[in-house]
């Protein structure tokens, strides 16, 4: 199978699996799952072959396993390979695909993300330790927290759902353009203003591109490639309007997603265009760090951070959300010792393998508490509401928030953004 050919099954991944930490179990392991992928790629197992769907279903796609992999073993590529032949004989679990249809389709998207900001005044009452309580528990963590640092809002708006800020058609000065995603644009929508607002304190004008679509990551790591596809070249015709920016993301689930683009449509007639969005796709973080970040006002917390394996292992960005957050006046970063592992989160993983996922996080929850930070910050969606859901059923009133709602905080301190 593609991507595999490397493996000695030396055994140094093991150590970096969180699934395998979690469960002792060699076949919960990279190795273990190589092994059964390469059973599969010979024909020695079928696609339906029970304990090859059960471990590679228990898979977090994290992919700890890949930097820590001596040999080059191109762990994702197989994945998604192996899942997509698996999709072929057994259907993708009915959450998993609900969840996938929904991502996919403005039309069911809006009303469903309009319902749960509907329902999110109630989910600080409703949050809890249970499945439920633990679902009120993520949608909680989708809160605004601004009202937590200063009364004053960061800019007039009538909802979550405002628009953004203009666009600006200035092209002398650096342009970005936002990738919007699914449940970026339904839920935090405040992330996306903050970004918009933070590029353009540093320089950048704001292209708006329309007809964005999901990036396609829940679809392509659970074996609907053919969706993945579909919603790529979407993307790829979208962000061809605006050749001449940058795309900014402010999930890393989805920035990992667009930046594979390239590989992904290697085969298509738009391989060319897909390599070109690639190549222009940045972590908000790696826009801002060059431009200095400009330095605001000092803001005094304690900050957790925690990067997301989809930033860190996938995209290889390790310093410049550091750097970022280092760069606001006030802030006192503490360590905390289970940065580097997955929460347990992975797209719809915590809805479809509730039971490890959650003992995933139960580390990270023990290690976020004793650090005692003011608040986590993080830099995806999914991350988000899976700690912060977890804090909450600890019984933890610790935000967890993106590392640029800070740094939009801050410039909102310094009057940056008063006309
Ligand atoms: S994936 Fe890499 S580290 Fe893991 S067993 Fe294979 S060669 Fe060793
Ligand atoms: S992707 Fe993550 S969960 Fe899956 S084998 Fe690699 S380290 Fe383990």
């Amino acid at each position: 199978m593609n991507g595999l050919e490397p493996c000695v099954h030396c055994g140094f991944c093991l150590q970096s699996c969180p699934t395998y930490l979690a469960t002792g179990d060699e076949a919960d392991s990279p190795r273990g799952r190589i092994v059964l992928m390469q059973g599969l790629a010979r024909g020695n197992l079928n696609a339906t072959d029970p304990p090859l769907v059960y471990h590679l279903d228990r898979c977090l796609g994290c992919l700890a396993c890949e930097p820590a992999c001596p040999s080059g073993v191109s762990y994702r590529v197989a994945l998604e390979s192996a899942r997509s032949i698996i999709a072929r004989s057994r259907p993708v679990p009915l959450i998993a695909r609900a969840v996938n249809v929904v991502m996919a389709d403005r039309r069911l998207l809006k009303p469903l993300m309009g319902s749960a900001r509907l329902l999110r005044p109630l989910a600080g009452i409703l949050a809890g330790e249970s499945r439920l309580g633990f679902a009120f528990g993520m949608l909680r963590a989708t809160r605004n927290r601004r009202s937590m640092h200063g009364p004053r809002p960061a800019q007039p708006k009538k909802s979550d759902s405002s628009p953004p800020v203009p666009p600006s058609a200035d092209h002398s000065t650096p342009c970005a353009a936002l990738f919007t995603g699914c449940i970026m644009d339904g839920l935090f929508a405040h992330v996306h203003l903050a970004t918009q607002r933070t590029l353009q304190a540093n320089g950048y004008s704001l292209a708006r591109v329309q007809r964005q679509v999901c990036c396609g990551a829940l679809h392509a790591h659970t074996g609907e490639h053919d969706k993945a596809l579909q919603l790529a070249r979407g993307n790829v015709a979208a962000f061809a309007a605006h050749p001449d920016c940058l795309i900014a993301v402010d999930s890393a689930g989805c920035g990992a997603m667009l930046k594979d683009y390239g590989r992904l449509l290697r085969n298509d007639p738009l391989s060319a265009e897909a390599n070109a969005l690639s190549e222009r796709v940045r972590d908000v973080s790696e826009l801002l760090v060059p431009q200095g970040p400009r330095v605001g006002q000092a803001v005094g917390l304690r900050v957790a951070y925690d990067p997301p394996c989809h930033l860190l292992h996938a995209q290889g960005i390790s310093t410049a959300p550091l750097e970022l957050l280092r760069s606001i006046p006030g802030i006192k970063m503490v360590h905390h010792a289970d940065a580097a592992t997955c929460c347990g989160s992975a797209g719809s993983y915590s809805l479809t393998e509730l039971q490890l996922s959650r003992t995933v996080l139960s580390q990270k929850i023990t290690a976020l508490v004793a650090a005692e930070p003011d608040l986590v910050a993080t830099g995806n969606p999914g991350c988000i509401m899976q700690i912060g859901a977890g804090l909450t059923a600890a019984g933890h009133d610790i935000p967890v928030i993106h590392p640029i709602e800070i740094l939009d905080w801050s410039y909102d301190l310094a009057g940056f953004y008063d006309s």
